[in-house]
């Protein structure tokens, strides 16, 4: 029943639960795991309700998961165990910040020199973590199995509105706005996307996912994709004879 618990953290993220054995308590009661979780749900600390469930689950040892739900719902009602859920889904990669690095060779510029794009980063000033793939999220697999299929869809519903405010905020961008943002600016909105469309196409491989969400979200993360290419550092070969119109256009008086 535990071997989850027991994977949560160790395959992975090492430096957060070195044995989640050893410092397991035998015999806490149940109600006092109950309790301490209960605590956690008026603070702002996901991670302590994360953590705190998961010693509720080692309480429980022995006791089926579905009842552990359930004894969930009926002491900290729905909105408890919805709040257990969205801690869950939020879990951040050790490894990252959201789900990307500074490129070491720009320094998340994008560029090696003026107007000569970074060919290690590809023009966009961060690369996306190598162990969550840039989604910026905990390992999937360290999810308790019971609640696995609610997190994906807590984290469906929430990438989807993070599509939506993407889109909208930056319908209106072009290449000399995007080429004006200060350098921080420009790093945080590249580091946005990218993790907004790792997070849907991991989100399109989870199995609660169907198959109509599926396509929305494939579809949803091609819609990132105009302006994430204008958000690239440095010329590209194609677009030298577009910068020249983007330049008269950037001159223009605006209303
Ligand atoms: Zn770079
Ligand atoms: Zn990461």
């Amino acid at each position: 029943m535990p071997t989850q618990m027991q994977n949560a953290g160790s395959n992975s993220h090492e430096r957060v639960a070195p044995s989640n054995r050893r410092m397991r308590r035998p015999g806490e009661p149940l109600s006092d795991a109950m309790e301490r979780l209960r605590q956690t749900l008026s603070g702002d600390g996901g991670e302590e309700t994360a953590r705190a469930y998961q010693a509720l689950r080692r309480a429980g040892n022995g006791m089926n998961v579905g009842e552990l739900v359930a004894a969930v719902r009926a002491a900290l009602g729905p909105e408890g165990l919805t709040t257990v859920i969205d801690a869950h889904a939020h879990l951040a990669c050790y490894m990252c910040t959201a789900g990307v690095v500074v490129c070491h060779q720009c320094q998340g510029r994008g560029e090696i020199e003026q107007g000569r794009s970074c060919a290690h980063c590809d023009g966009l000033g961060v690369i996306r973590c190598g162990f969550c793939g840039g989604t910026g999220w905990a390992d999937r697999a360290s999810h308790p199995a019971e609640l696995r299929e609610a997190i994906v869809l807590q984290q469906a519903a929430h990438v989807r509105k993070t599509v939506g405010k993407l889109v909208e905020v930056l319908g209106s961008l072009t290449r000399a706005k995007a080429r004006a943002l200060p350098a921080r600016q420009r790093v945080q909105l590249v580091a946005r996307l990218l993790h907004t469309q790792a997070r849907l196409a991991d989100l399109a491989e989870a199995d609660a996912v169907d198959p109509k969400t599926r396509g929305l979200m494939h579809r949803a993360a091609e819609k990132l994709d105009p302006p994430l290419e204008l958000l690239r550092g440095g010329m590209r070969p194609d677009e030298r004879h577009e910068e020249d119109d983007e330049a008269t256009d950037a001159e223009a008086p605006s209303s």
